[in-house]
């Protein structure tokens, strides 16, 4: 099935349009194939391509490059994401090596950006995790404990200080990490697309139908080809279930987002005139809000079951609304209609939230599921499951392989109805943080 994506993400239409689009018209032959085109896949290619000047190598997706949830995130580097429950050393290992994974992602796009000249709004100001619950200032807290034995720099905020850099009165208890990134994810990914080597070929909406491993080649089925290939990586993230890869582990999960169009003076000054920031929620499902670096104002407000492959205008505008009022929450001075534009995207879920980066045959490799961290463990996990597929061992592979591996789910209709539960009950918790 195609992805059918709403073509409204503030991010992508920030950029200028891409010429020379190229579709799969024949039958190919590869010593690698690369399903999917978003950081993961991009960066795959980009290592094979520079690794064997001399192989064929194919990258193929459903949409335009990059233009999935590579190009429709918040645009959060992380260095950290919230662990609010801290109890026994075995959970600070875990999550340890959770950050030694971020702290590679975090390397291996600056490398990237250092090497490429890439402009994509670089900021390193860090971020907040922030909540209108007093309350929550109790998680903030042994968060707090985990971070300081871990030796991130960060601190604890009161409503006053979250008021004075945000410039909103919304939130009551915050935490500000100072590692991590915000970076505009259009740009970074449209970079990635440009530094393709030469032997790396583009195919763009043509859209991998079914696949079957046979005599040491994989022959992959398309609706105007089929291409015979050595090695295959699957990068599909969020569509790794609907080509049936690890379908029992991961599961996908629909956002959508919604961006104003940048404030004007007046309006800016009557927030305070804040530096960029961006805050990350207390509660799984709270708001994820960011003030640009050119004063626009970005929420993402739900995450739900849904059909990944399309949303409706009219469901996307019932999500807008619940995003307007997400604003007017924390801004009660601006207009009630500055939402310029609202999108959808789809990521990849485990039960135990840990990522997949595995060989699953003797020639197919697949990596991917990483919740909202995707930018950095993405590219990261893209470079690095392509020296996995070359019998490379890096000191990479063996971090990302120290992670617990994901766990089973249950078929469905059971994995819906746990899933959409779960959400629910999450949605209840953070009812006040939307
Ligand atoms: C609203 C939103 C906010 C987010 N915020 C953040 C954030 O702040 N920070 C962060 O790090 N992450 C964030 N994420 C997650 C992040 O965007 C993803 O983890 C990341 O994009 C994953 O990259 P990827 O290359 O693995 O997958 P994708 O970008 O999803 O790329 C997979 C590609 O596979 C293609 N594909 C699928 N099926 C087929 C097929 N059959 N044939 C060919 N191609 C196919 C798709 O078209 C798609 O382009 C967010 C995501 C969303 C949606």
């Amino acid at each position: 099935m195609n992805v059918s994506n709403d073509t409204n993400c503030s991010w992508i239409n920030d950029l200028d349009q891409r010429k020379n689009i190229k579709t799969l018209e024949s039958n190919k032959d590869a010593d690698w194939l690369i399903i999917g085109a978003g950081y993961t896949g991009l960066s795959a290619a980009r290592k094979l391509g520079l690794m064997y000047p001399n192989q064929k190598i194919i990258l193929v997706d459903s949409q335009l490059a990059g233009e999935g949830a590579s190009s429709r995130n918040s645009g959060y580097l992380v260095d950290t994401t919230l662990n609010d429950g801290f109890t026994s050393n075995k959970i600070l290992e875990a999550y340890k090596i959770k950050t030694d994974i971020y702290k590679l992602g975090i390397e291996t796009i600056k490398k990237f950006i250092k090497e490429y000249q890439v402009d994509c709004d670089w900021n390193e100001c860090g971020k907040y995790f922030a909540s209108s619950k007093i309350e929550d200032k109790r998680l903030l807290l042994n968060f707090s404990d985990i971070l300081s034995k871990l030796k991130f720099e960060h601190i604890l905020l009161s409503n006053n200080d979250l008021a004075k850099k945000l410039g909103t009165n919304f939130y009551n208890a915050g935490l500000h990490t100072k590692g991590g990134v915000l970076l505009h994810p259009g740009k970074l990914v449209r970079a990635m697309i440009n530094a393709l080597p030469s032997n790396v070929e583009l195919f763009e909406n043509t859209s991998l139908l079914k696949w079957q491993n046979k005599n040491d080649l994989v022959n992959c089925y398309f609706q105007n080809g089929i291409i015979k290939t050595k090695k295959i990586i699957f990068a599909a993230n969020g569509f790794l279930k609907s080509l049936g890869i690890k379908s029992n582990y991961n599961f996908p999960i629909t956002l959508t987002a919604s961006m104003t169009r940048p404030l004007t003076n007046k309006e800016f000054k009557s927030i305070g005139e804040p530096k960029e920031w961006g805050v990350l929620p207390v509660r799984p499902m709270g708001a994820t809000v960011r003030m640009t670096k050119d004063r626009r104002i970005l929420i993402r407000n739900t995450a739900e079951v849904h059909n990944p492959y399309k949303m409706t205008k009219s469901e996307l505008n019932k999500r807008s609304i619940k995003q307007k009022i997400g604003i007017k929450k924390r801004f009660p001075q601006l207009p009630n209609d500055i939402i310029q534009s609202t999108w959808s995207g789809v990521v990849s879920r485990t039960r135990s939230s840990s990522q997949i980066f595995e060989k699953i045959d003797e020639n197919i490799f697949v990596a991917g599921c990483y919740n909202g961290s995707g930018i950095g463990v993405g590219t990261l996990f893209g470079e690095q499951i392509a020296l996995k597929a070359s019998n490379e061992i890096t000191k990479e592979i063996k971090i990302i392989e120290a992670r617990n591996k994901p766990t089973w789910l249950p078929p469905q209709p059971f994995l819906d109805i746990g899933v959409k539960t779960r959400l629910l009950y999450e949605r209840l918790r953070a009812r006040s943080e939307i």
